[in-house]
Parts: C-alpha cells; sequence; structure tokens
C-alpha cells in the first residue's frame, strides 16, 4: 500500500462509495444466496433419508397388519368351505393365530352379522351376540365391508372387552350372497410397540407421527397423533401415505436435530463468510488505494494544496468552461529559500511551506491555489480590480509576520488578464518571470508581467549584438564603492562594480550581466573590469597614494573558464602589482559542485589571490560553504542586514557572525544604509562595512576625488 504523508485528507469519491456499496450488495445477495443453497442442499439430503425411513415404517406397519389380515382369510374360508360354521377347526386356528401372530388379540366369527363365536371365549364372551351392523356406533365400517366386498381395519378402537385395538372385518360372500364376518382383533399397543422394535436403532435418529384425517377414530394423543415415538409434534415435510384397507393413514418423519442445524455445515459456512470480507475488504482496500494514488497526484503532499500537475488540468478545465471570462495569475516564490534552509533545517522550512501554503490559499485572492514546486506557489482567480495586487498591499506583511520563520521574504509576480489561448504552464512561466525579476530586488515585492516582458527581451537581443562594440569603445566603466573599517570607520577597500554607459545612460549590471551570464560573453566582461582595476591599483602606486585592496566580482562562468587563473595572473605580472590588492569576489551556487569550487578556489589561493565570499546570506548560498572553502572574508548579503531589528534575524546575524570569527575570518556587512544596522553590527564586531549610510558606488573620477581626499585626511 501507499505510504502518504497527508491522509487525513484522503477522500472517497462518491463514484468509489457507490463501487463499493454495489460490490457489497451483490455480494451480500450472493452469499445469501450461496449460505440458502448450503442449507438448501442438507435440507435435501435429510429430506431423502427421512424419506428411506418413512418408507421403513410403513413396510414395517404394513407386514405387522398383513398377518392378521391374511388370518382373517383363512377363517373366511370357513363360512365358503364348510356348512358347519361352528366347526372345531375355528378354536384349533383361533389358539394357532394368537400365539404366532403377537399383535393378534382375538378372532371371531360374525356370521350374518352377529358374533357366535370368539377366541379366546373366556376374555371375549361379552361379545357373543353382538350384532355388528346394527350397531349405532361402529356399524358404518362393518357396513361398508359389506358393500364394496372388501377386508377392512376400523381402529385404533376402544375395545367392547376394553382396551384399544384394531378390528379388522373380513366379509365372506357365497353365490354373492353376504355370509359374515371373519374378524381379527389387533392390540394396538402391541403393535405399536412390535413396529417400533422393527424399526430400531433408527428411531434414535427420527421422530415420526401416524395420523388419519377422519375424526372417527381414538387419537391417541394430544398431538392428534394415533402413533408417534415423540410427545411433540412433528413438523410435516416428508409425509407419506399408508394404504391401510379401508383407510388411508398419513405418516410424518423427521430428524431428531431438525432439518437444519448450522453445525451441520459449520466449515463450508465459515468459508463462504470469510470468503464475502476477504472480497469486500479486498474491493474497500483497493478503492482506498485508489483514492491515494488519485489524492497523491492530485495533492501536494507536504502542504495539501493541489500539486502542479493537478493545477494544470483544473485550470486548463476553467479555462474551457469559462471561455469568455477573465483571469489573473499570480506566483509566490520564496526569496533565499535554500540559505533558509540551510540555517533553519528542512523541518522548519516544511512548516513554513505549509503556513505560507495555508495563507496563501485561504487568505488569498480566491482562486484555485497549488503548490508550483518547492518554494513557488500560484493561484489564478478571476479578474477583479487588481485583486491579486490587493491581497499583497494588505496581506503579505502580515503573514509573513505570523509564520514559523520570521521576516521571510516573498516575491510575487503577477499575470494579469491571461492569455487563455496559451498552454496554462506557460502562463504560469510568465508569472514566474515576473516573480524572478525583483528576487533579489531590495526595492520590490511584485511585478506585474506585461508587455514590458516582449520588449524586454528585444532589448535583450540588443545588448547581446552591441557587446562586442561596448568593450572596443570602452562603454563599459568601473565604479568603487568603498569598504570601511566598522570601529576606525577608515577607508580599508573598495568594490569594483560595473556600469554600461550607452547612449548617455548608465545601465546598473542588475541590467545585463545575468544576460552576459547566459551567453558566457561575461568572462570577456569580468576580465575586462579585473584589467581596469589592476591599471587603477597600479596608478595609485604610481601616483604614490596609498593602496586599498579593490575587489573585483566574478561570475561563476569566468571562474570556470579554461586558463583563466593563469590570463588573470599574467595580467598581475605584467602591471607588476601585488596580487593581494586584487582580491576576488566569488559566489557559491547550488547548481555548482562544491568540490569543484573548492578545488579552484584552492588554486586561485595558491597563485595568490585572496577569496573574498560575495553575497553570503542570500538564495545562493549555504552555510555549509563556511566549513569547505578557504576564502579570507565573508560578505553578508543585504538581505541579512535587512533582518536586523528584528529578534529572530538579530540571532541569526550574531551566530553568523560568531561563527565567522571562530573561522578566524574577516566579515564585511554589504548594504547598510542605517545607523541602526551600524550600531548592531558594531555591537556583533562585524569587521567592515560596505553601504549606502558611508558611500555609494561613484565613478572612476569621482572616486579618485573622493580617494585623494581621504588621504588627505588620515582616513586611509
Ligand atoms: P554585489 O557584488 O553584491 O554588489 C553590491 C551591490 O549592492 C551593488 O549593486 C551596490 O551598488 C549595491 N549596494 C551597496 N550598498 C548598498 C546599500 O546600502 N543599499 C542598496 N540598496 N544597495 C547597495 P550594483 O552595483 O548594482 O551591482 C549589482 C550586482 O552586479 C553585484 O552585486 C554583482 O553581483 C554584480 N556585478 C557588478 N559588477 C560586476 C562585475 O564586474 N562582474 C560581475 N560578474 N558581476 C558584477
Ligand atoms: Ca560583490
Ligand atoms: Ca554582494
Amino acid at each position: 500500500m501507499l505510504n502518504i504523508q497527508n491522509r487525513k485528507r484522503v477522500k472517497l469519491s462518491n463514484y468509489q462509495i457507490g463501487r463499493i456499496c454495489i460490490v457489497g450488495m451483490v455480494s451480500l445477495v450472493v452469499l445469501n444466496f450461496v449460505l440458502l443453497s448450503i442449507r438448501q442442499k442438507i435440507i435435501n439430503e435429510k429430506e431423502n433419508s427421512a424419506k428411506l425411513f418413512a418408507e421403513n415404517i410403513r413396510t414395517s406397519i404394513t407386514v405387522e397388519l398383513k398377518k392378521s389380515i391374511d388370518s382373517t382369510g383363512v377363517l373366511k374360508k370357513l363360512f365358503i368351505e364348510s356348512d358347519d360354521v361352528f366347526s372345531r377347526d375355528f378354536e384349533i386356528l383361533g389358539e394357532i393365530f394368537i400365539r404366532d401372530i403377537k399383535t393378534m388379540s382375538a378372532v371371531y366369527l360374525a356370521p350374518n352379522g352377529i358374533v357366535v363365536k370368539a377366541y379366546p371365549e373366556s376374555v371375549y364372551e361379552s361379545t357373543i351376540g353382538y350384532d355388528i351392523l346394527n350397531d349405532p356406533e361402529k356399524q358404518k365400517d362393518a357396513v361398508r365391508a359389506v358393500l364394496e366386498e372388501n377386508t377392512i381395519v376400523a381402529g385404533p378402537l376402544n375395545l367392547i372387552a376394553g382396551g384399544t385395538g384394531l378390528i379388522i372385518r373380513n366379509p365372506a360372500f357365497s353365490d354373492r350372497k353376504f355370509k359374515g364376518f371373519a374378524i381379527a382383533v389387533i392390540n394396538w399397543d402391541v403393535f405399536k410397540r412390535n413396529v417400533m422394535t422393527s424399526l430400531y436403532p433408527s428411531l434414535n435418529n427420527y421422530n415420526f407421527a401416524v395420523w388419519k384425517d377422519t375424526d372417527d377414530y381414538k387419537k391417541s394423543d394430544e398431538n392428534g397423533y394415533i402413533f408417534s415415538n415423540t410427545s411433540k409434534p412433528v413438523s410435516k415435510n416428508v409425509v407419506i401415505k399408508i394404504e391401510i384397507p379401508g383407510d388411508d393413514w398419513y405418516l410424518a418423519v423427521e430428524p431428531v436435530n431438525g432439518w437444519f442445524n448450522i453445525k451441520d455445515s459449520l466449515i463450508e459456512y465459515l468459508i463462504v463468510v470469510l470468503l464475502f470480507l476477504v472480497i469486500n475488504g479486498m474491493v474497500i482496500i483497493s478503492q482506498i488505494d485508489n483514492a491515494n494514488v488519485y489524492h497523491m497526484l492530485k495533492y501536494d503532499s507536504l502542504t495539501g494544496i493541489l500539486s502542479r500537475d493537478a493545477f494544470y488540468s483544473t485550470v486548463d478545465k476553467l479555462f474551457k468552461d469559462n471561455a469568455y471570462s477573465s483571469y489573473d495569475v499570480l506566483v509566490a516564490d520564496v526569496e533565499n529559500f535554500k540559505f533558509l534552509n540551510s540555517v533553519y533545517g528542512k523541518e522548519k522550512c516544511d512548516e513554513f511551506l505549509k503556513y505560507f501554503a495555508k495563507v496563501f490559499e485561504e487568505r488569498g485572492p480566491k482562486g484555485i491555489c497549488a503548490r508550483y514546486g518547492g518554494d513557488k506557489f500560484v493561484t489564478v482567480f478571476p479578474s477583479e480590480n487588481n485583486k491579486g495586487i490587493e491581497y499583497l498591499k494588505n496581506e503579505t506583511t502580515v503573514t509573513i509576520n505570523n509564520a514559523p520563520i520570521k521576516n521571510v521574504i516573498v516575491k510575487y509576480g503577477f499575470y494579469g488578464d491571461v492569455d487563455k489561448s496559451l498552454p496554462v504552464n506557460l502562463i504560469c512561466d510568465r508569472a514566474l518571470q515576473a516573480a524572478k525579476s525583483v528576487l533579489h530586488n531590495y526595492d520590490k515585492i511584485v511585478e506585474s508581467y506585461n508587455g514590458k516582458f516582449a520588449k524586454k527581451l528585444i532589448k535583450e537581443q540588443m545588448f547581446e549584438s552591441a557587446f562586442e562594440n561596448a568593450i572596443k569603445t570602452n562603454q563599459f566603466k568601473v565604479w568603487f564603492q568603498p569598504k570601511f573599517d566598522s570601529f576606525t570607520e577608515k577607508m580599508v577597500g573598495a568594490e569594483a562594480l560595473v556600469r554600461w554607459v550607452k547612449d548617455d545612460e548608465v545601465l546598473a549590471p542588475s541590467e545585463f550581466i545575468y544576460l552576459f551570464e547566459n551567453d558566457g560573453l561575461i568572462v570577456r566582461l569580468d576580465e575586462y573590469v579585473f584589467t581596469k582595476v589592476c591599471d587603477t591599483v597600479k596608478f595609485l602606486i604610481e601616483q604614490n597614494l596609498k593602496p586599498v585592496p579593490i575587489s573585483v566580482n566574478l561570475s561563476r562562468n569566468s571562474l570556470y573558464h579554461k586558463g583563466m587563473i593563469e590570463r588573470y595572473k599574467a595580467i598581475i605580472q605584467e602591471r607588476g602589482i601585488p596580487i593581494e590588492y586584487i582580491p576576488l569576489e566569488i559566489t557559491e551556487s547550488s547548481s555548482t559542485n562544491n568540490k569543484q569550487i573548492k578545488e579552484l578556489s584552492q588554486s586561485l589561493k595558491e597563485v595568490g589571490f585572496k577569496i573574498h565570499m560575495d553575497d553570503f546570506g542570500s538564495g545562493l548560498s549555504s552555510m555549509e560553504i563556511l566549513n569547505i572553502l578557504p576564502f579570507d572574508e565573508l560578505k553578508l548579503d543585504k538581505s541579512l542586514i535587512d533582518y536586523i531589528g528584528d529578534t529572530s534575524g538579530n540571532e541569526l546575524l550574531r551566530h553568523i557572525l560568531e561563527l565567522a570569527h571562530l573561522k578566524e575570518l574577516l566579515v564585511v556587512a554589504e548594504g547598510v544604509e542605517t545607523k541602526e544596522q551600524l550600531d548592531y553590527l558594531k555591537n556583533y564586531n562585524c569587521d567592515m562595512i560596505q553601504g549606502y549610510y558611508f558611500k555609494a558606488p561613484m565613478s572612476q573620477e569621482v572616486f579618485m576625488e573622493y580617494y585623494k581626499r581621504q588621504i588627505a585626511e588620515g582616513n586611509i
């Protein structure tokens, strides 16, 4: 299963819930069906064996009965074959029957329906002379026997001689004339006992009951049965008919344990229920998994807001669905995020991102908000009176001050009334370009993308083609900004900063350096500035003006350019100036690997160059660098100086200063603009100060004047 951090946000879609419900319901129906089938199968099996048993009972009953019926057939012959109905044969036969047939208790002869002979006579004496056909109660069966000319078994009945029995009346005819009855009496209790004995031992497994559908018999028990082996009612699942001569009996059989018992199929039941649970469990898990994957793809795992790809597709759909509405895009980019990461640690910075995402989504211009990646966020919303920019005016400072890390600067790029025909990523890129254009720009937090950017592109192309000529005609000028000792406030050095004097306009490096860095022309520009600075130092020495180190900025391209060290060394040697007067300012970059920059700076040091770590504390540097590079001076970026006044900012600066001094580095604070900043820096023993508070960069001419004055005043 997939592991995601903000699982609590995972929600199943209605579609998925529906799917789970359908699978649940269908499998419940199937489960029910299967369980019922199992049950039915067991019942069927039991019914089949019950039927077999019922047939056994029927056989036992009829077999037991047949013996007595057959005996009445023998007696009947006495009427038909012999004229002497009172023959002694009756006595003999009666004796034999009663002795051999256990169920039989008496036999009678009743010529013309009147009993004249009974055996054993002593017991049944009272029945002699009994006129059967005229008995108001019992004549019915006897009359039927005569009319149908068939044996009829009546009972169970209360016998005249006492007890309960079945009475078999077998009518005899001669020349189709009724001659009389041959009668046998069956002892009902013995009959029942005999039948049951013959069924033993199956009786332990089954209950049975026998009943008659007519009322004119003696009911044996309260359940209305004439015959049963239980005192309880017997279910009528399996019922068969027993045809008794002249009568119908019914027989029901049931297993003692009932037709169905869960124990009979416990394993099958368990397997089926388990299968049901497994199937449903798997469906639920797979749906949750799907939801997780979907959620992971859709939402950013750290902040929980939309991910970039989900943002693209959502906005794409939004634009298509609202072809006639206009939209704005606002991109937020955290300044110096890498540095913050190395100072505050990943955890704290993640917390900041989470906080920022929440604020940006909840309090920003209401729209579709997403993490654009890393420290960048984006939101798209309907165009409405510059709502995006309004939000920045009202909210940014408040939100940032309440953040887990204080004083973080966030820069914004705004692209109003976007061109919806462009792909969403390009639209966002435009806003991002605008945001990037104000990174490290201390005065601005937001820039709008507009036609200016297109114009800028043209301007950039023009600049690139003008470069060659600008070098040749000395359009690039070196300006100088002095550095001062924090305590003596004497000038202890300067930094060379290039300017491009183009058509009477003085262009700042921010307008062209990045361009030449992109196309590699910077290598030549840096060397040009380096040469000019060497010339300046040589001039100072020649003029007997006490020189100070004048540092030169080296971009990464220059640093990595093949043969750079030799060329720079040659330039120095040609002019015969001490190498330590031209320190090189380098920056660490996230994209460079530390090993390479370490080797290069080591080689520079071996040649004799002093190395200053520039822009320390800006987005491009990290604390690690203090341990890696062999540099001589640390230049604190202006963004750090701007933290002064804030408690955590003060702390941070103090730590950096302590650490740097521990490593015996000289520290320069750049961009110092106020007395408060100066006092603070002095308090924490910052060695040098560079900034507008003392002096802004000056052209060569102005700087020379200033320089001479400083010497004259003893300030150098
Ligand atoms: P940097 O090396 O950090 O230079 C310091 C920048 O801060 C300079 O901007 C300087 O004018 C400005 N500055 C100094 N004190 C203050 C202050 O108190 N307040 C404010 N707001 N700004 C102050 P500049 O001259 O515009 O240079 C910008 C950047 O261009 C430099 O930043 C450097 O990275 C680059 N650069 C300048 N010259 C060269 C060069 O010859 N070669 C290369 N590769 N880069 C250069
Ligand atoms: Ca610099
Ligand atoms: Ca700097």
